[in-house]
């Protein structure tokens, strides 16, 4: 095991949101284990955010948890204050809260397009935002990490395969890319690195009823020529790789996690 001054991570602190279940607790640990300080956010589950943070520390790494609803501008910018206060500064932020509230579109009300907006899409705004600003304001810092910070936005194959009976879904992830895109234009200039993680399916609680039964996974991993549904540690690893300075050169693109979901396997015998 690399000693924590060689660890690709070390010395920096990482914000990861929805970090209190599946892809957010995949991500936080494998941070940690890099050597990251990391901000455990959750939303609601205290519990199992702090059992996050015990298995982080249980392991020699270092963590906290953080309650805060990233659709919230006050809750999010106290959670970068108190951050910034406790660790000094922030050097990484995967924002990875996500939800669905499915629907189809003659059904689906406005309370479900807009909460699915607020946290998908209006979260990631305003994280990325408290994010960058911090960035700016502390530059480059040459003996931590190439970038003056890693801005990791947790998007899906949706941000690019059409999704009947999620609109808002697929609409939040869409626009996402967008917003990941637009902001590595800007943040360039400032050596801020900005790219998405667009997972395919990942077996997680927001899925659960996809690949919960024997059919429903058969019908699932049609969709998947890899021939295997995703672990959480699949994108936990690819996360820490790219907030490393071995990736020091992606910037403004969506690294595909997907098992090869986005080679639109249906076409395969010819369409
Ligand atoms: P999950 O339900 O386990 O995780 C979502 C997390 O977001 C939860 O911890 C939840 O508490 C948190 N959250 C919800 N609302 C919040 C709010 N207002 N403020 C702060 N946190 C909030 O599901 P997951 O699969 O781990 O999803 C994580 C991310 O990955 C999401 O953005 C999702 O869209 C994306 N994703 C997942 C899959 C998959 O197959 N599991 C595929 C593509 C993309």
């Amino acid at each position: 095991m690399a000693s924590s001054s060689t660890k690709r991570l070390a010395n920096q602190v990482a914000i990861v949101t929805g970090a209190s279940s599946g892809i957010g607790t995949g991500v936080a640990v494998a941070l940690a284990e890099a050597g990251a300080t990391v901000v455990v956010n959750y939303h609601s589950d205290a519990e199992e955010a702090e059992k996050v943070v015990a298995h982080i520390k249980e392991k020699g790494g270092k963590a906290v948890a953080f309650k805060a609803d990233v659709s919230k501008e006050n809750q999010v910018q106290e959670m970068f204050r108190q951050t910034i206060e406790q660790f000094g500064t922030l050097h990484i932020l995967v924002a990875n809260s996500g939800i669905q509230q499915d629907a189809t579109l003659v059904d689906m009300t406005l309370d479900q397009w807009q909460k699915v907006i607020d946290v998908n899409l209006t979260g990631q705004f305003l994280c990325a935002r408290e994010a960058a600003r911090e960035f700016i304001k502390r530059g480059v810092q040459q003996d931590v990490s190439r970038a003056a910070g890693k801005i990791i936005c947790m998007s899906s194959v949706h941000e690019t395969i059409p999704w009947a009976g999620h609109v808002n879904y697929a609409a939040s992830k869409g626009g996402l890319m967008l917003l990941m895109k637009s902001m590595a234009q800007e943040l360039a200039p400032h050596k801020i690195r900005v790219n998405s993680i667009a997972p395919g399916a990942i077996k997680t609680p927001i899925n659960n009823e996809a690949w919960e039964t024997p059919d429903a996974a058969r019908k699932l991993l049609e969709l998947i020529p890899y021939g295997r549904i995703g672990e959480v540690e699949d994108i936990g690893r690819v996360a820490a790789w790219l907030a490393s300075d071995e990736a020091d050169y992606v910037h403004g693109t969506t690294l595909y996690v997907d098992g090869g979901m986005t080679l639109y396997p249906g076409f395969a015998d010819n369409g």
